[in-house]
């Protein structure tokens, strides 16, 4: 069998486009030359709308945690007090982050598969007698697949206190509705390998007028995530203080345009049919989701299949069809697999992984559930377009 091409369906890295490829192959620039400059300067403010950002959104250069990790450096000072919502593995790791730097974390634990809802944000700050420095939270918790509703979480941080609201979007920004201004968000980071179509190496973070103030007032030692100087290095010379992933950023920059040339609300709009598709398919086959469909993430799904099963049709799907999906983490490890199904994703793949389950589940027990997948899918995408 012809299996040279593969197929990758993680949250994270995701497929790149081949004109992303052929832009990140062009001759190096330097990165204190006018061309960077203005490569750095339309990638920053091409951003703004994906991330819904009154200001130019900053690049470092680091994985998707580097961006988590710039977050708390640059407004926790020892003895802080802070709230982190944990709906699964990385609101949870963005909870140690902020405990490395010496806060006091509140840990707003929600049932891993739920969104934290509104009242239980307002109950959790209501009955504690403390300042709080920060609320943070996840918008899409890539280990179970929910979209937590960040719109009204920041309406209630920002009825009921006046800290920070910080946003880990690593897992959606550049496939889902954001406004900074409207929702009270302060700071909003993300990364290159989910959404935004790109190799992994960039970190992308997005600054309220309010947060800048706090950045420069914090005390807390730091020397490369100390946002100040990518804040000033952009100001003044739209450059960065390191020598930042030169390749990737012209990449990104092939990404902005291909966002404006589909529009944004266009791929939105993709994302929403991506996320019915695979839901009706899965469904058809008898395949149990984790989330709910009213809480469930544009861009990741998760299938908790019999006791056991897991990560066999996952290694099935490797093996025979060269199919690459994740498996669960932490509390989820062998209980789950998740699909990813975001950026460069189209109901076409769709179609492919649904194709590689029904076939996997053939190999696993004999069951024969030829077409019903596929059948399901292709009713919700005709109904679409
Ligand atoms: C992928 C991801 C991260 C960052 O992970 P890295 O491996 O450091 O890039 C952070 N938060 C969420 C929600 C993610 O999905």
């Amino acid at each position: 069998m012809l299996l040279n091409q593969h197929y990758l369906f993680t949250p994270g890295p995701t497929p790149i486009p081949e004109r992303v490829k052929l832009v990140m192959n062009q001759p190096m620039i330097g990165h204190r030359s006018q061309a960077f400059a203005h490569l750095l300067e339309e990638v920053s403010t091409r951003l703004m709308p994906i991330f819904g950002s009154k200001e130019p959104v900053l690049l470092l250069t680091g994985s998707g945690t580097s961006a988590l990790e710039t977050a708390a450096a640059n407004i926790i000072e020892e003895g802080d007090h802070v709230v982190v919502i944990v709906t699964g593995a990385f609101g949870d790791r963005f909870a140690s982050i902020c405990e490395a730097f010496g806060a006091n974390v509140h840990r707003l634990i929600v049932q891993w598969g739920k969104i934290c809802t509104p009242d239980q944000l307002e109950d959790f700050l209501t009955k504690l007698d403390v300042k709080i420095k920060a609320v943070f939270a996840t918008y899409c918790e890539t280990s179970t697949g929910v979209l937590n509703p960040i719109q009204q979480l920041g309406e209630v941080t920002k009825r009921l206190t006046d800290s920070l609201f910080i946003v880990d979007g690593v897992s959606c920004i550049g496939a889902v509705p954001v406004d900074m201004e409207s929702w009270h968000i302060d700071i909003l980071v993300s990364g290159s390998q989910k959404a935004l179509m790109l190799p992994p190496g960039l970190a992308f973070i997005a600054v309220s007028e309010v947060a800048k103030k706090v950045i420069h007032d914090c005390q807390t030692k730091r020397f490369y995530l100390d946002l100040n100087r990518y804040l000033s290095s952009y100001e003044k010379e739209k450059s960065t203080p390191f020598t930042p992933a030169v390749s990737l950023i012209a990449g990104a920059l092939e990404v902005c345009y291909m966002i404006e040339e589909e529009g944004f609300n266009q791929v939105i709009e993709r994302h929403q049919l991506l996320k019915k598709m695979i839901r009706e398919g899965l469904k058809a086959i008898e395949l149990p989701l984790l989330v709910s469909d009213a809480q469930g993430s544009p861009t990741v799904t998760a299938v908790k299949p019999a006791s056991g099963t897991a990560n066999m049709i996952k290694k099935i799907l490797q093996d025979n069809y060269s199919i690459t999906i994740a498996g669960g983490q932490k509390q989820l490890k062998g209980e789950i697999f998740r699909i990813g199904h975001m950026g460069y994703c189209t109901p076409f793949d769709i179609l492919k992984v649904l194709n590689g389950l029904e076939m996997a589940l053939h190999k696993l027990d004999g069951r024969n559930v030829f077409g019903k997948a596929i059948k399901a899918a292709e009713e919700v995408w005709s109904q679409h377009v």
